[in-house]
């Protein structure tokens, strides 16, 4: 892997190809000058697959860096690196997303090398297994796989941060394409919202849940289960009739199912939805406002509706122990969730340290990478007696 360095601090710039070098990493090019790296990307840009690169330069900074990787169309991998203040370096790498550069993360200087280390274990394209296909598909076909039973739940598992106990599931919905393999919802539910086939598709996706719910309870498992839905789906009044009488006719109570509500775009009819939710509630049905602290998932909808669990956004979790401004976005939102009677929930962690740090803020319930990803109905109970040994050593350690 061809990798450059750009840092006008001589001493810095040796150092990080050094530590590249002794990590496995021989074919590195150091710059002191961001426009000199500029012109032999200008050359040959495909060859490079990662940059390194400081924010504070004199003649050309990591902004300005950065908007001529945009300008190049510059497809490899970027690490922001910087003395600077973490905020400005938060800044910048959203800038660089912002500009569709693949952004590995950020990395404070001195760089120390077991940092470099994880991050470049996390390089993406070698973490995440995930299909790339960006094909799209047509309403059609999507209909039709659902009605050939294409579609296939995975569940991620939701443990409780203190006992390490497995308490429930969310329901991540896949379609298991006969050419493309494992397709995953992105590509497909905005394609049910807009063709009217959100409402058969949540139907599949409950009816298969409550299925393997049931599996699990006779084995000695009542886990809760969390499903999807986008609030601007919730227009059916009978919505609340739907979902308890699913629940009854599987012999799965009530109070076991979480409905995960989330806003895309301006809801069409506010009172539907607001109706549907609380007869939800009536019925004992639980409510967590998913993505919290993102676009529409806000204060007041907090406000107006009867959630029972408050899940913070991945963004917000994944890394907030090394970053003071996530710290106290994360620490204020689950203060405000205790005090409304909330449950709360983190998604997206990743490793221990976001484990640690949320166990010691208080957080009820953690999901994430570090515990599980998604798996098959089939792979859960093996996955839960792996765990069970894991949470051992878990709990044994300080955090
Ligand atoms: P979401 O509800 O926010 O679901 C969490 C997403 O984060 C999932 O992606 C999950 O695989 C991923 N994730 C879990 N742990 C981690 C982690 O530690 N790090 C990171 N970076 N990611 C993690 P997925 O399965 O691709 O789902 C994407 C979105 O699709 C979901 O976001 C949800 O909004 C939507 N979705 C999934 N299933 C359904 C469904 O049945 N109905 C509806 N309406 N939407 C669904
Ligand atoms: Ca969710
Ligand atoms: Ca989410």
């Amino acid at each position: 892997m061809k990798i450059l360095v750009i840092d006008d601090d001589t001493f810095i710039c040796r150092l990080l190809g050094r530590q590249l070098n002794m990590l496995g990493f021989p074919d590195v090019e150091q710059y002191e000058h961001a426009s000199h790296a500029v012109h032999r990307l200008e050359s040959r840009p495909d060859e490079v697959e990662l940059i390194f690169c400081d924010l504070q330069m004199p003649d050309m900074d990591g902004i300005e860096f950065i908007r001529q990787l945009a300008h190049l169309g510059y497809r490899g991998v970027l690490v922001l690196v910087s003395g600077e203040d973490e905020r400005i370096l938060q800044s910048a790498e959203r800038l660089a997303r912002a500009h569709r550069l693949r952004v590995a993360g950020t990395l404070f200087k001195p760089v120390a090398s077991d940092q470099l280390h994880r991050l470049l274990q996390g390089l993406p394209g070698t973490s995440q297994d995930r299909s790339t296909t960006s094909a799209s598909y047509s309403a059609m076909a999507l209909a039709e796989a659902m009605a050939n039973g294409q579609l296939i739940n995975h569940y991620q598992p939701k443990v409780d941060l203190q006992s390490g106990a497995l308490v429930g599931v969310e329901t991540l919905v896949r379609w298991q394409h006969p050419q493309d393999g494992l397709v995953y919802p992105d590509q497909f539910i905005p394609l049910a919202e807009d063709h009217g086939l959100i409402d058969d598709l949540i139907q599949v996706v409950l009816q298969q849940t409550l299925q393997d719910a049931r599996t699990w309870l006779q084995a000695g498992h009542p886990l809760q289960l969390a499903v999807n839905v986008s609030m601007d789906n919730l227009v059916r009044l009978d919505f609340p009739e739907f979902v308890a009488e699913a629940a009854r006719a599987a012999g799965v109570a009530p109070s076991l199912l979480i409905l995960e509500v989330t806003e895309s775009h301006l809801m069409s009819n506010p009172q539907a939805a607001l109706d549907i939710l609380t007869r939800l509630r009536l019925k004992r049905i639980g409510l967590s406002i998913d993505d919290f602290g993102t676009g529409h998932s806000s204060l007041a909808q907090l406000r107006d509706i009867p959630f029972t669990e408050l899940k913070i956004d991945r963004s917000f979790v994944h890394g907030a122990w090394r970053n003071s401004a996530l710290r106290t976005i994360l620490s204020a939102s689950l203060d405000m969730a205790r005090r409304l009677g909330m449950h709360t929930v983190a998604e997206g962690v990743e490793d221990k340290d976001d484990w640690d740090y949320l166990r010691n803020a208080g957080c009820d319930v953690a999901q994430g990478w570090f515990i599980a990803k998604a798996m098959p109905a089939d792979r859960l109970l093996p996955w839960l007696a792996e765990w069970e040994q894991r949470r051992l050593t878990l709990a044994a350690s300080p955090g």
